[in-house]
């Protein structure tokens, strides 16, 4: 019958080892190959919700890291594209194999360093600064590439990227949050709160 069909489907998967994901976004962390550098599951919810992907649209995930952000852009719907972009060969060439594992090859790979890697991209709908936003220009041209009645959304975790958010907020409007997040862990034989470093994320639509 067909509960029975269903039962044994499930094992088969189990037994040959493949990844059953999630639907919703903020995937465990240890699913992506990375190096430390990735925004972390909570924030990464958080953070795709705050982009809120719509049918057919396009973002840039600009210092994209281990590729986290942009894949599950991809992941929320088949229709949706991305490009990341990534100063880091070694990085870049981890994008593309985390892509791969995740199903998602459509995803473009822009090895540079932005604002200049930007200049000749198709046009976003929405733009994920996770990195480098501090950097000469960078800010600007995403808000000068993105389309009218597009997101933006930074996050920031030094003190410099988080003057230029303060900054934007000030000038722009938009929404600031700040994010705390702790993680029970053992301190010997017993549990305690481990901080995770604050983030402060801004969201803003052009
Ligand atoms: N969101 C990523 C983590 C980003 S870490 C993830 O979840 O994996 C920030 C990244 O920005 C780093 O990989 C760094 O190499 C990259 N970066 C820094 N400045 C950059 C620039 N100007 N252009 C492109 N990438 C940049």
């Amino acid at each position: 019958d067909v509960h029975a069909l269903n039962i044994c489907a499930v094992e088969v998967v189990a037994e040959s080892g493949a990844r059953i994901l999630s639907l919703a976004s903020g995937l465990d962390d240890a699913l992506f190959e990375h190096d430390g550098q990735i925004t972390k599951r909570e924030i990464r919810a958080l953070t795709l919700s705050a982009l809120a992907p719509r049918r057919g649209q396009l973002l840039w995930d600009i210092g994209a890291g281990s590729g986290s952000i942009a894949i599950e852009w991809m992941l929320s719907d088949p229709s949706l594209r991305a490009v990341a972009i990534e100063v880091s060969a070694e990085r870049v060439a981890r994008i593309g194999r985390n892509a791969t594992q995740f199903g998602v090859p459509g995803l473009v790979v822009v090895h540079g360093g932005a604002p200049g890697a930007l200049l000749d991209l198709p046009q976003p709908d929405a733009i994920f600064i996770g990195g480098g936003g501090s950097g000469d220009g960078v800010m600007e041209a995403a808000i000068a590439a993105l389309r009218d009645g597009g997101r933006l959304v930074a996050n920031a975790v030094t003190t410099e990227m988080e003057a230029v958010l303060l900054s934007c907020h000030g000038r722009l409007g938009g929404s600031l949050i700040r994010i705390d997040i702790a993680r029970a862990s053992p301190v010997g034989a017993m549990t305690g709160w481990r901080p995770a470093m604050p983030v402060t994320q801004w969201s803003w639509t052009k």
